[in-house]
């Protein structure tokens, strides 16, 4: 079959589009494009995993349940017969970039940004150093990281960065295990948060109160944790002429009222506490016998960056505090795919107006969208919108003429059935739901909304028996 291009997106020749990645920006670009007026479209959605919901189900924090059901949006979009999921079709592996480009009038990266950023700093490998996305894959029991073990032992936990992924590992190393015994969280991550003896997450932001990253529910939501004592040093919560806070937004002017207001308490009397720290950036991880011990500070102070904000310099004043386990959460990163565009400085997917860039110029077909396209930044809703102007560029393409030349072979049961020539197990969205009701008759037998599978062998050994 070739494109008749005036025809592409009529009953008679469907716009063909894959998509690749099941988190919320992959959902919400099949939502605009299934949505589009005029338009007969067919979506395919693949994910390296069998199961769909990308960050709404690996990395958003099991006590944040309500966060989560967002996923009854996509539930509805998966409903629609012009949609299918192709679950555990990984990328470059079981599925080329070729084979798509000869699929599909149209391909939509959705593969967010899997990696994170390095602090480049001595002792960054050392054991006992990780990125907080090990961490949060490790509770979430995301497959990729459910092998990981991180030693709860110590007393003294540093995170480095204050942005909301780093409230989230705070929150859930210095809370009572027992207020997460209920949600989705991995059954092994309870165990061995039940068993943690630290008492103290040292939470640090290289800048201010005023610059900080976190939403102020999230500040909020530390003052009122059972068991724990959020401490603020006075001396730090301060804001100085440089951050221009009399121009900041009012979620901005509430966090910082919210913590100087809250250093007046001082220490408190619970047992764990939370030490959040400004303006101070780690400088050096110090080991001994190749383990984690201890975390050099220096104070920053802060100065006009020249756009209208405040970026941090050091001041050669030192401080070390103690950490037997230092979790960075200073920014996800993306992970380039073999055949796609990827620009290493900026860790995404090069795009003008969601269209990939090769060197500056548009890719054919190939459009992207959510933390791939932007970089790891909004919440969850932020990408409908991010997703939305991305198809408005496919449809403006299709409309245009400007498709693929490439497309040959666009029948609903060519890609089904490559990959089942290649002897892929594909999870349709009818198993997944089986793996769904199987996870939460497994959470319920335990009094937990979900007890999920960790392994995928699990999962396709629970289909094989279900079926
Ligand atoms: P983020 O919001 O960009 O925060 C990154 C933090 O790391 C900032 O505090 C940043 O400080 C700091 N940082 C960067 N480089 C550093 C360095 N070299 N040394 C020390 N600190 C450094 O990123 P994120 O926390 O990973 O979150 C990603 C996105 O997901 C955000 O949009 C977030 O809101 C969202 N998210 C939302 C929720 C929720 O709604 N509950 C939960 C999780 C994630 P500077 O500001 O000084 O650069």
């Amino acid at each position: 079959m070739e494109n008749n291009m005036s025809s592409v997106g009529t009953p008679e020749r469907p716009l063909c589009v894959a998509i690749i990645g099941a988190g919320p920006s992959g959902f919400y670009a099949a939502e605009a494009l299934l949505k589009a007026p005029g338009l007969t479209v067919r979506v395919d959605l693949y994910d390296r995993l069998p199961t769909p919901f990308g960050l709404v189900r690996g990395g958003v924090a099991p006590d944040h349940q309500k966060i989560k059901s967002v996923t009854a949006v996509y539930e509805k979009l998966a409903s629609d017969p012009r949609l299918r999921f192709f679950g555990g079709v990984r990328l470059g592996q079981d599925i080329k970039i070729e084979d798509l480009r000869a699929r599909y009038d149209q391909v939509v990266y959705a593969v967010g940004c899997e990696s994170d950023r390095k602090m480049g700093i001595p002792g960054e490998d050392l054991n006992g150093s990780f990125s907080a996305t090990e961490f949060v894959g490790w509770y979430n029991g995301h497959p990729d990281h459910r092998h990981r073990t991180f030693d709860l032992s110590c007393e003294n936990v540093a995170v480095v960065g204050i942005g909301n992924v780093a409230m989230d590992v705070t929150r859930l190393l210095a809370c009572d295990p027992e207020r997460l015994a209920k949600t989705d969280i991995a059954d092994y991550a309870l165990e061995a948060l039940r068993k943690s003896k630290v008492k103290t997450v040292w939470l640090l932001g290289r800048r201010g109160p005023a610059e900080a990253a976190y939403s102020p529910v999230e500040i909020e939501e530390f003052g009122k944790l059972e068991g724990c004592d959020l401490v603020i040093k006075p001396e730090e919560a301060v804001v100085t002429e440089v951050s221009h806070l009399e121009k900041a937004d009012a979620n901005d002017k509430k966090k910082v009222a919210y913590v100087q207001e809250h250093a007046k308490k001082g220490e408190g009397t619970q047992g764990r506490k939370i030490r959040l720290r400004y303006c101070v950036s780690p400088v050096e991880i110090v080991g001994e016998g190749g383990k984690i011990k201890a975390v050099k500070l220096e104070k920053n102070k802060l100065v006009d960056d020249g756009k209208g904000g405040a970026k941090c310099v050091g001041i050669k004043e030192y401080e070390t505090i103690p950490a037997g386990l230092i979790l960075r959460s200073v920014g996800y990163r993306g992970i380039p795919i073999p055949g796609v565009a990827f620009d290493e400085k900026s860790g995404h997917i090069p795009h003008v107006d969601g269209r990939v860039t090769v060197d500056g110029a548009h890719l054919p077909g190939e459009y992207v969208v959510g933390w791939a396209k932007r970089g790891p930044s909004g919440l969850i809703g932020t990408n409908r919108a991010d997703s939305v102007l991305t198809v408005q560029s496919m449809l403006a393409d299709l409309k245009a003429g400007k498709l693929p030349s490439g497309v040959v072979d666009t029948a609903p049961e060519s890609a089904p059935k490559l990959l089942n020539e290649r002897g892929v197990a594909v999870v349709s969205y009818a198993q997944w739901k089986k793996i769904d009701e199987l996870e939460r008759s497994r959470g319920a037998a335990q009094g937990k909304i979900r007890e999920k599978f960790t392994k995928i062998e699990d999962m396709v050994a629970a289909l094989s028996v279900a079926a």
